[in-house]
């Protein structure tokens, strides 16, 4: 049951094809490196495709009718997106899910501090990495402060080829001997992952002459003082642009493509679609590599509420017709899937594995230890999934996700808990996790092309 590597199958106006989706894909990794910068690229792309935000709708008393585009976004960190369609959103939506945090190193509340003539920043890690990964690497900054006075200041630094970067040591070579003897996991520690932010003492300074210089910047540059630390939400991540990978540019290397790579693709779908006949749905959510927790992640109840507010719009609106709306749903639940990589072909198992260039994935069940924490999606479903993509020409695989992700599993398993249709699938992805995780620009396109296909064709 060996599946077919899809750029077999490409003549030259479909690669070109392949080519472009990637270059929009990589301008959408480089302008959301978080998941507030990754809401505010998607809603700028929906709005001038027509969508509207709910609550203005609200505001408006509008009915809604087929063909009708709103969007509501929720503490600028999560995005829901309908596009009405012509049968009534009791019979179901066909709901597309995707998660817009990735791993990184957040800045600690109280983060500033002077050493040895470094001001440094003290970090915590967000989501699962490999702390080794994140050393001696040109790092940005990005985020906002939350002043007092209820404003907001946004911080980018590190992107322009002009801009300073940000970077954490190591420990040279030639004094590593005790370090080199040392398990991965405790090679760099947690507390040892401090952001080396500024090294020129401010004149006439005494005390912490080097904190006061950098404090001193950030004061004339972004009218900020060292306690709006308390209320701000910084992240280091990987300075640089997204790039065309290999010589022969088939894959794309960035940061964030765990799970950046399936809400673009989800995103495109959206805004390539006509008119469907089940009501169309992309969510896009936060929070999913710790767990899918608070009101921005996937255990939120922003979603069911937000379909409760559609629902009204279009004059469907009543308690059970939300429970019916939503048990009546399918759904794919995308994130990456474990790559198989030969340099480490021992943690794979290759008839179930999924392999650069062969097109979409689909996990029955993800899980580890005898499926622990698992989706499993109904057989029926996958049946009827199958069909679609075979029907509509989609490159796909199927594999174990192979999920080694902190925070048990997808949101698949949320969605579930309404009853409806989920199963997971999304794209391959090679160093998952690392600063620079690496995708196939052919599982990208056809990923894509099964999104519209399930969009316009599921119906179970
Ligand atoms: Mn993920
Ligand atoms: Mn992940």
């Amino acid at each position: 049951m060996e599946r077919k590597n899809a750029w077999k199958g490409y003549d030259e106006a479909k690669s070109a094809k392949v080519d472009a989706l990637a270059k929009d894909y990589m301008d959408f990794l480089d302008n959301g490196k978080t998941e507030r910068e990754c809401v505010d690229t998607i809603v700028n792309q929906i709005e001038a495709a027509g969508y509207r935000e709910l609550p203005e709708l609200m505001k408006e008393g509008k009915k809604l009718s087929a063909g009708d585009k709103v969007y509501a976004v929720w503490m600028n960190k999560a995005v829901v997106m309908f596009r009405i369609g012509t049968k009534p959103m009791t019979e179901g939506l066909n709901i597309l899910g995707a998660h817009i945090d990735s791993p990184r190193l957040d800045i600690k509340q109280n983060p500033l501090y002077e050493d040895s003539d470094f001001a440094l920043l003290d970090t915590h890690y967000y989501g699962g990495i490999k702390k080794y990964q994140w050393v001696t690497l040109p790092l940005a900054l990005h985020g906002v402060v939350a002043k007092k006075d209820g404003s907001i200041v946004e911080i980018n630094i590190g992107e322009n080829e002009d801009d300073p970067v940000f970077f954490i040591s190591d420990l040279l070579i030639h004094l590593s001997a005790e370090q080199m003897e040392k398990k991965a996991s405790k090679v760099i520690e947690g507390e040892a992952l401090d952001l080396i932010f500024g090294s020129r003492p401010l004149a006439g300074e005494e005390k912490e002459a080097v904190k006061a210089g950098v404090m001193k910047l950030l004061a004339e540059q972004y009218g900020i003082e060292e306690e709006d630390f308390l209320s701000a939400e910084l992240e280091v991540v990987p300075a640089g642009k997204a790039r065309e990978a290999g010589l022969d540019r088939s894959m794309v290397l960035g940061y964030g493509q765990d799970d950046r790579v399936c809400a673009f693709t989800s995103l495109a779908a959206m805004l390539e679609i006509g008119q469907t006949e089940r009501t169309a749905c992309c969510i896009l959510v936060d929070k999913e590599e710790i767990g899918s927790v608070g009101a921005t992640g996937m255990q939120s109840r922003f979603f069911e509420n937000t379909v409760a507010e559609v629902l009204n719009l279009v004059g469907e609106y009543s308690e059970l017709n939300v429970r019916r709306c939503l048990a009546a749903s399918d759904m794919l639940s995308s994130d990456v899937s474990a790559a198989f990589d030969p340099s480490y072909a021992s943690a794979f198992e290759k008839k179930n594995a999924a392999f650069f260039g062969r097109g979409m994935v689909f996990n029955k069940f993800t899980g580890a230890r005898g499926k622990s924490g698992s989706n499993d999606a109904n057989a029926e479903y996958v049946a009827h999934i199958r069909a679609i993509m075979e029907e509509s020409g989609v490159a796909f695989q199927t594999a174990e996700l192979g999920k080694i992700d902190v925070g048990g599993g997808t949101i698949a398993y949320i969605l579930a808990l309404y009853g409806m249709n989920v199963i997971d699938c999304g794209v391959a992805v090679l160093s998952m996790h690392a600063p620079w995780e690496a995708t196939s620009k052919a599982d990208i396109y056809e990923t894509k092309c099964g999104y519209v296909a399930f969009l316009e064709k599921a119906c179970l």
